[in-house]
C-alpha cells in the first residue's frame, strides 16, 4: 500500500505516519527527515540544503525527486510506504506520477490533514523528540507520563527541531500555502484526494485513517 499523507507542518503527518508503519507493516518516508540526516551527516546534499532549511524555504525539486527515487527502490519500501513531506509542489507530484510508472507502482491514497493556521505555530513551537527512539512529544498536548523521561525507551534525552520557531515556522506555513496547496488539488483533479480533520485529538486521527485505508 501506498500512500501521501499531505497537509502543512505541525498537521501531525509525522506523528500519524509512525502510527500507520505499524498497523501496515508499511514504511515512512519523510524528506525533512532524510534532509535533516544529510545536514548532520555533513553530506554535500546536505550542504546544499542546509541554507534553505534554516531559513523555512524549499530545497530543489532535483534533489528531493533524486532522494525519494532511490529511498523507494530499497528493501524494505516493497510492501508499501508513506511519504510524507513529499511531494510538496506540482513539479514533483508530476514526477512522482512518472517514477512510480516507470517502477510500475501505483498510490492508493493521498490523504490530506487539514487544519487551523493559528493554531499551528503553537502546536509546532511545542514539539520535541527522544534523541534514543524518535518517539514525539509536546510541551502542552502530549506529555510524557514522567517528565523529562521517554514513555517508549526511558531515554532522558530530547531534541527539539532548529527550525520550530515561531519566525521560521511561519515561513514554512507560508511556503505550505504558496507551493503545496496546490497539490491537493492536483490530485483532487484525479479523484484519488480524501480529507481528514488533522486538529481532531491524535487518537481519533489515527482511527478516521485507518478506517479510511484499511
Ligand atoms: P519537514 O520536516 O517536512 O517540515 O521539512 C523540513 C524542511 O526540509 C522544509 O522546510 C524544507 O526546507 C525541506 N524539505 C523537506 N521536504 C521537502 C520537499 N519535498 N521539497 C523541498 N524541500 C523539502
Amino acid at each position: 500500500m501506498n500512500l501521501i499523507l499531505l497537509g502543512p507542518p505541525g498537521a501531525g503527518k509525522g506523528t500519524q505516519s509512525k502510527r500507520l508503519e505499524e498497523k501496515f507493516s508499511i514504511v515512512q518516508l519523510s524528506t525533512g527527515d532524510m534532509l535533516r540526516a544529510a545536514v548532520a551527516s555533513g553530506s554535500e546534499i546536505g550542504q546544499q540544503a542546509k541554507a534553505v532549511m534554516e531559513s523555512g524555504g524549499l530545497v530543489s525539486d532535483e534533489l528531493v525527486i533524486g532522494i525519494i527515487s532511490d529511498r523507494i527502490d530499497q528493501d524494505d519500501c516493497k510492501n508499501g510506504f508513506i511519504l510524507d513531506g513529499f511531494p510538496r509542489t506540482v513539479p514533483q507530484a508530476e514526477a512522482l506520477s512518472t517514477m512510480l510508472a516507470e517502477k510500475s507502482l501505483q498510490l492508493d491514497h493521498v490523504i490530506e490533514l487539514t487544519v487551523d493556521d493559528d493554531a499551528m505555530v503553537e502546536r509546532i513551537c511545542g514539539r520535541y523528540t527522544c534523541s534514543k527512539c524518535g518517539a514525539g512529544y509536546h510541551d502542552s498536548f502530549q506529555k510524557p507520563a514522567t517528565e523529562g523521561v521517554c514513555d517508549n525507551c526511558g531515554s532522558t534525552d530530547f531534541t527539539r527541531r532548529a527550525d520550530d520557531n515561531a519566525e521560521t515556522v511561519r515561513n514554512r506555513l507560508n511556503a505550505y500555502h504558496e507551493q503545496t496547496a496546490p497539490i491537493a488539488t492536483y490530485y483532487g483533479d484525479r479523484g484519488i484526494l480524501k480529507q481528514v480533520d488533522g486538529m481532531a485529538a491524535i487518537d481519533d486521527v489515527t482511527s478516521t485513517l485507518e478506517n479510511l485505508i484499511g
